[in-house]
């Protein structure tokens, strides 16, 4: 049997994502439930579970592969925490983590003094997210909460380096070196790691020190890749 979320409001989807333990960190249920999923998508319905083409062969992950992102995420984010979205896309991610920044900071009663990078090499993309964004929160952009640049996010964004939390949006074809580079130390990157048509898996990788790197590879995916 074969079955998928369809709601009518992006309260009911996070909600339904909750009952089937997709969503279970209280945090990520409400910036998920904050980002109304209506601005960074284009189909008629945009509350089911369903990844969705964004244009340039690019895709909005299906609202369960955020979630399962955010989760394994959320604990690492701090008031003040630099976050990399390699692949922005259509902003939906970045966001959210600026919405996460907002919560841990309410929940410690300091200001959000954290920033979150997006970081896309499609000049399209780069529009688009920033309009959806837009759309959504323009404060996001006013307060100086994110920042979206155009790049090959396989180099990451030294110039901002290090990051406390990256997220990749797109597989990468080897160990992505050059974005552990680029992690904090407590910080951790989520990547996935394989070649299109092979089996993805998804890996974190925790800074532990100035030398080591712990590598845990989680479960299999299927993301577009990495290009050019
Ligand atoms: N997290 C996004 C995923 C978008 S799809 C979302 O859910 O909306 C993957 C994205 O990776 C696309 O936007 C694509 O343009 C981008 N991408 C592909 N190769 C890239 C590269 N080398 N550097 C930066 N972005 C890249």
């Amino acid at each position: 049997m074969s079955w998928s979320i369809v709601t009518d409001t992006n309260e009911d989807l996070v909600n339904q994502l909750q009952d089937c333990h997709a969503v279970e960190n209280e945090i990520v249920a409400k910036a998920m439930k904050e980002t109304d999923r209506k601005f960074y998508c284009k189909l008629k319905n945009p509350y089911v579970d369903q990844p969705d083409s964004i244009g340039e062969d690019a895709i909005i992950s299906a609202p369960h592969m955020h979630a399962y992102a955010l989760e394994n995420l959320v604990e690492v984010i701090k008031p003040f925490s630099k976050i990399l979205d390699v692949g922005c896309g259509s902003g939906y991610l970045t966001s959210c983590f600026a919405r996460i920044i907002e919560a841990k900071a309410q929940e410690k009663n300091v200001p959000p003094s954290g920033r979150v990078y997006g970081i896309d090499n499609s000049a399209e993309l780069v529009k688009l997210s920033i309009e959806n964004i837009k759309k959504d929160e323009p404060h996001f952009f006013t307060e100086g909460r994110i920042k979206i640049v155009q790049g090959d996010g396989r180099k990451g964004l030294m110039e901002c380096a290090p990051f406390d939390v990256i997220y990749c949006g797109a597989a990468s074809k080897e160990i992505p070196t050059e974005l552990i580079r680029q992690l904090n130390i407590g910080g951790r990157l989520l990547c996935p790691v394989g070649e299109k048509g092979n089996v993805q898996k998804m890996e974190q990788y925790d800074r532990l020190n100035y030398k080591d790197v712990a590598r845990k590879v989680l479960t299999n995916v299927m993301f577009v890749s990495l290009t050019d």
